[in-house]
């Protein structure tokens, strides 16, 4: 098959549209940069954390929002969460330090071990078998957690994530399916209800771009990257969920698109609805906003991380 754009071999093709390697490259960038500028995720005065963790999806988000600071004078870092995940979390985290010497890009880390006393791998067995909490959720709590207070102890205005496309249609449909519909109301390309001085706003350039083209993007590039997953997400829920709308989407090409696209008409009233409901507090812990007496990640460092063998 042909590029559309030119008469070089396509190297991707998707409902009708084909691209070779350049084109693809531009296609994906021009688009990276199109959904900053329509949904304002980064913006002049902006400093800029990128949440990245040597993966695939972190690593595509790193640069293109490195070259899109970088055209228009925009300071960023990256930001790596050290979950304690042995054999794995280690290798993509000496791939991202290569990847920030290479491209000059300055790294700030932090673990869960240094800031809630133990690893993800040392709390696991008592998170399943005395709390019935599967690790992507604890994972998921402590990660988010220091992402914000690490980024805002740093003065981030930003925090940018990796989140694509396929992220997204697994994530609504996953609330969809609990029956949580608040929660979907805080989703979208800038995510969140309200505005609280305690959390940097939440950003995803990689919204309309799919797992594919991003695999895709980073092999083009030549990215040193480890397409491995994580040992733990085969016990999530979200692995079921994903495997099931790849399976829509085979059947149904341009599926997840259509899902994505009808859920952002229906956001702005979403949003409306549930950001009428939302009231902070804050915790009696550790200051964060939340939504009870204590966070959820201080509940759960007191119940994991001080009663973990
Ligand atoms: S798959 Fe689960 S445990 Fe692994 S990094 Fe992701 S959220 Fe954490
Ligand atoms: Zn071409
Ligand atoms: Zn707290």
């Amino acid at each position: 098959m042909q590029c559309n754009h030119c008469e070089e071999k396509a190297v991707y093709h998707e409902l009708g549209r084909a691209y070779c390697k350049n084109h693809f490259l531009s296609y994906f960038e021009e688009k990276v940069e199109k959904t900053i500028k329509k949904y304002k995720l980064i913006e002049k005065n902006d400093h800029v954390c990128v949440a990245t963790s040597g993966g695939k999806d972190s690593l595509a988000v790193l640069y293109t929002t490195m070259k899109y600071c970088r055209k228009h004078e925009i300071p960023f870092f990256a930001l790596a969460i050290d979950e304690g995940i042995a054999l794995y979390r280690d290798h993509t985290l000496e791939d991202l330090k290569k990847f920030c010497d290479q491209h000059d890009i300055p790294l700030q880390s932090v673990s869960f071990k240094e800031k809630f006393g133990k690893t993800l791998d040392e709390v696991q067995n008592h998170a399943i078998t005395v709390l019935n909490k599967k690790p992507c959720t604890v994972c998921g709590i402590f990660r988010r957690t220091l992402l914000n207070r690490t980024a805002r102890e740093i003065k981030a205005t930003k925090l940018v994530t990796g989140h694509n496309l396929d992220d997204e249609a697994q994530t609504l449909l996953m609330n969809l399916l609990k029956g949580n519909m608040r929660h979907n109301a805080a989703l979208g390309p800038l995510t969140g209800l309200s505005e609280n001085e305690g959390f940097v706003p939440r950003v995803k350039p990689l919204y309309h771009i799919s797992e594919r083209e991003t695999r895709l993007y980073c092999v083009l590039r030549g990215f040193e990257v480890n397409f491995h997953e994580c040992p733990n997400i085969h016990l999530s829920f979200r692995a079921g969920v994903r495997d099931m709308l790849n399976e829509l989407e085979n059947k149904s090409p341009g599926a997840k698109h259509g899902m994505i696209n009808a859920f952002l008409e229906i956001l702005p009233d979403l949003k409306k609805k549930y950001r009428e409901e939302k009231k902070f507090k804050y915790c009696k812990k550790c200051n964060d906003p939340c939504a009870g007496e204590t966070c959820n990640a201080c509940k759960q460092e007191e119940e994991l991380c001080k009663e973990a063998k």
